[in-house]
């Protein structure tokens, strides 16, 4: 199944109001939903780097968050991550590392006044981008 990523507006608020709020460092979490790209629910995680131009999840966080996706039997739809001085695009970094090939991975970059988000499949180092549908639940 080609990798979807459909989410309300209130959902999309709730991340990049998290983005907003750890500007200037970049800010990441997790989408959890359905098979289909359903998100139902937004895990807004702390950046362990605190860094501006790269980010890693807390460890045990991640353990928490992932956790809390199997009990309620859930899917990984998505990794999102933000690019506070840079356009929506995965870097080189970004790339490298983006180890859960099903997943998507949702870039809000806070470069301009208007928050722009881009979605993308990464396999194998070949990015692709994914249409965001914001749609309401
Ligand atoms: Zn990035």
């Amino acid at each position: 199944m080609p990798p979807a990523l459909r989410l309300s507006p209130a959902q999309l608020e709730k991340i990049i109001e998290h983005a907003r709020s750890c500007k200037p460092e970049e800010a990441c979490g997790i989408l959890a939903g359905d098979f289909e790209g359903n998100v139902q629910r937004v895990f807004c995680m702390e950046n362990a780097e605190h860094s501006s131009v790269f980010y890693t999840m807390d460890s045990s966080e991640q353990f928490r968050v992932f956790d809390d996706i199997r009990r309620e039997e859930l899917e990984i739809v998505a990794i999102f991550h933000s690019h506070p001085h840079s356009p929506a695009l995965p870097s080189m970094q970004d790339m490298e590392l983006a180890f859960y090939p099903e997943s998507v991975y949702l870039i809000i970059s806070l470069m301009d006044d208007m928050p722009e988000c881009h979605a993308y499949s990464i396999v194998e180092g070949q990015s692709e981008e994914v249409e965001i549908t914001v749609v309401e639940e």
